[in-house]
């Protein structure tokens, strides 16, 4: 007989059905599309405002009626978008929000990025959010941003994506030799790869043009990148160009029961977020809202960060044209922070915490706060709001369960919900939990995935 009086965290795959099976590895194969697709913020952006246009979301805009069943997209300056759907009740009863982010650990481009030097072309790097840096160097890289080019005519942004299709050329950061690397060896893990050797490899062969300079190579590039996209030099001062990994995302295991790939976190929520809303095929009670923004992996800062007013003044205009206080719509609303967490791993349980971490196959993690050193950093959700999503997603059989960053003297982490919070919106984490966290390549379980996708349209429901 089944102990009721215990808790125990349990894989959910007793609980899925054949059916329920195909459902999962078919929402997966939607979700690895969209991976390859979108490996930055711009992409990702890109890749739903198609999707949601083709399902009748329109842009909104300042001054638009705002009723029951209305469904709108707010871009924010290309890196950011909001996805709507208005409910039956006004927006004074609040809204049910999900609050995801779209950009990942990657390797950007300097602003002054091309050089040559010994025979061979190379970008300056910055490293984009907490890498362990030794993984980067020596996997196949691809090129993808934007360069903004200024000429007497005006500005014209081009996009820059090479080496996603077969034939396109990729990049590498190079490492030393095993044999040259004793001294290398030597050195602790954070220390073994500089940052200023992170240069990415670009050119070997030099021009043929007669142009007086000892920097063939660099011009040889250079004639390259103003034949294909009409660029100069200086054009860079004005792009965002990043390096990601090549690696498209394939199914891991013989069971086919994993994903593995670039940018998990926090496509892995991201994705379930936008798609749930999209596939919601009534007018929900309240009015639901996927918030994907940008920046969250270097703190949730600037202008298509979630700590940006891009977020309330979307919220006030909406509410103005429905004459609402915008103060009411946020204390009555609700937010799932839809952030990754950490899985779990076998090979490395002496910094996890086996009642309280996350584990793979157990579904969607909600975490009740994050934060490091005695939980600093953390929204903390309260008791009530644990209990209202236990709740909801008991009575939507979602496949469940609490995880946390970790045993708490090993490190930590947050994510956007306390931004959430810090607006009276009442928010807890939940997502996806992730085995090898912002390395060029993670992995997360198929069933926790579809869980989580289950979970927010339960969600988007709620009343
Ligand atoms: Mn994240
Ligand atoms: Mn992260």
């Amino acid at each position: 007989m089944e102990n009721e009086l215990f808790y125990d965290k349990k894989t959910g795959w007793d609980r899925m059905s054949a059916d329920e099976r195909h459902a999962m590895h078919d929402y997966a194969e939607g979700y690895k599309q969209f991976l390859n697709e979108a490996k930055t913020e711009r992409d990702a952006v890109a890749f739903l405002k198609a999707k949601a246009e083709s399902l009748g979301f329109v842009p909104y805009t300042r001054g638009m009626e705002v009723k029951a069943g209305d469904k709108y997209y707010k871009v924010n300056r290309n890196k950011a978008i909001i996805l709507t759907v208005i409910g039956s009740e006004p927006l004074s009863a609040g809204i049910n929000l999900t609050a995801a982010h779209l950009d990942a650990p990657r390797i950007d481009i300097r602003t002054v990025p091309l050089y040559e030097d010994n025979g061979m072309a190379f970008f300056k790097t910055h490293y984009y959010g907490g890498i362990k840096k030794y993984q980067w160097p020596t996997i196949p890289l691809e090129l993808r941003g934007v360069v903004c080019r200024v000429t007497d005519e005006g500005i014209e942004s081009i996009q820059v994506r090479i080496g996603d299709k077969p034939d396109d050329p990729l990049f590498v950061i190079s490492d030393l030799l095993i044999h040259l690397a004793s001294d290398q060896m030597q050195k602790s893990m954070m220390k073994g790869i500089a940052a200023e050797k992170m240069n990415v490899l670009i050119g070997s062969q030099p021009s043929d043009s007669e142009t007086d300079t000892s920097d063939k190579i660099k011009l040889a590039v250079m004639e390259y990148l103003n034949q294909a996209y009409g660029i100069t030099e200086e054009d860079f001062l004005s792009a965002e160009l990043c390096c990601v990994p090549a690696f498209p995302a394939r199914d891991i295991g013989f069971d086919r029961s994993f994903v593995g790939s670039y940018g998990h976190d926090d496509r892995v929520c991201s994705y379930p977020a936008a798609t749930a809303l999209f596939d919601y095929d009534e007018i929900p009670t309240k009015t639901a809202m996927a918030v994907l923004v940008d920046k969250e992996e270097i703190g949730s800062d600037g202008v298509t960060g979630m700590q940006s007013h891009f977020f309330d003044t979307l919220i006030a205009d909406l509410c103005r044209a429905q004459d609402v206080l915008p103060e009411e719509c946020l204390e009555n609303s609700t937010c799932l922070s839809a952030d990754v967490c950490n899985a779990f791993d076998p090979n490395y349980p002496e910094v996890s915490e086996k009642r309280n971490d996350a584990r793979a196959n157990c579904g969607l993690a909600l975490t009740k706060y994050t934060g490091s050193r005695g939980k600093s950093g953390a929204s903390d959700a309260t008791a009530e709001l644990m209990a209202k999503i236990r709740y909801l997603f008991r009575q939507n059989n979602i496949i469940w369960q609490t995880g946390q960053l970790g045993k708490v003297d090993q490190g930590g982490g947050g994510t956007v919900a306390m931004f959430m919070a810090n607006r009276n919106i009442d928010t807890v984490d939940a997502g996806v939990p992730v085995l090898c966290m912002h390395a060029p390549y993670e992995v997360i379980a198929k069933l926790d995935l579809y869980a989580t996708y289950r979970g927010f349209g339960a969600f988007y429901g709620m009343k």
